[in-house]
């Protein structure tokens, strides 16, 4: 029997793919689909290496391009009503890819810092933005181990995670009392998921290993830990898109079937000083939990 990673419901069927079967918890409350098997290390570097960040001397091959700048100076602006004046406040981007959302974010008074497992996205990041990118949270807390930010932003990067719970309670941590945490993904109930089934292109990225809605997406930041957990709909405007697709846009973030979702989580000051009892103890409870692909 497969099991949910997040709540531990049992997991079925749900749709079949070229490289994977995605599976889908059974709870009412949780629904959190995920791939049942997940490419290995050396099949998943291929694939990034295929289909974000092409190394040397091969063609690019950009099948999932990053958000445009625009669309993040956008998001930037909504989010100045949610917080305090963004000057001098310390941003982090867990999974920076090329960097481009800490580029727009220092435009907004950020002072910014990446996180990027992907050697050859770490290397552009680090040139384009002028600063170090850090491998991963331990190699930051290895170079600055006091490091806390008022914005944690984990951008279309959690359907990528391994065990994303894993990641949030780390990312947790690095948060100040009264920071923010901004999760997007793309969601499994928008029209085009339900239209397009197994070819929709979140299904066949095969670098991603979980697919949520709102309420799997809800369910999970909660269960890293995180109090105070908000659906947010911002306004954004795609370039491209035209009058008829900007109000199908509009519709759809307002009935709850947008293609991408967006949390915005606080840590509250007695979470935050409470913390390195409670991540331990969750901590110790997640990694006894079967995960998709050994969790048959
Ligand atoms: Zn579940």
């Amino acid at each position: 029997m497969t099991l949910c990673p997040v709540c531990r419901t049992e997991a079925v069927h749900h749709l079949a793919l070229p490289h994977t079967e995605v599976v889908r918890c059974s709870s009412a409350h949780c629904g959190l689909q995920f791939a049942l098997k997940q490419l290995e290390d050396k099949e998943l570097s291929q694939a990034y290496r295929s289909f974000y960040y092409p190394s040397n001397g091969q063609a690019p091959r950009l099948q999932f391009p990053s958000t445009p700048t625009g669309v993040l100076r956008q998001m930037f602006r909504q989010l100045q009503n949610r917080m305090p004046p963004f000057e001098g406040l310390r941003l982090l981007d867990y999974g920076c890819g090329l960097g481009s959302l800490l580029v727009v974010a220092r435009e907004f008074g950020f002072t910014p810092e990446g996180i990027e497992q992907d050697p050859v996205a770490c290397h552009e990041a680090s040139a384009t933005v002028g600063n170090r990118i850090y491998r991963s949270i331990d190699d930051l807390s290895r170079h600055d181990p006091a490091a806390r930010f008022d914005l944690v932003t984990v951008w279309n990067v959690i359907e990528h995670l391994r065990e994303p719970w894993a990641d949030l309670q780390q990312l947790r941590r690095l948060l100040r009392p009264g920071g923010s945490l901004l999760v997007t993904t793309m969601n499994v109930h928008c029209v085009r998921a339900r239209l397009e089934g197994s070819k929709w292109e979140n299904y066949a990225n095969p670098t991603h290993f979980y697919y949520f809605d709102r309420r799997s997406l809800q369910r999970l930041i909660r269960h890293a830990g995180f109090g105070s957990v908000k659906e947010w709909k911002p306004h954004l405007r795609h370039p491209h898109h035209g009058t008829m697709r900007t109000l199908f846009y509009d519709v759809s973030n307002y009935i709850g079937v947008s293609g991408v979702v967006f949390y915005l989580s606080g840590v509250e000051s007695s979470s935050a000083t409470a913390h390195p009892a409670a991540i331990a103890g969750q901590k110790g409870a997640s990694s006894s939990i079967e995960v998709g692909n050994s969790g048959k």
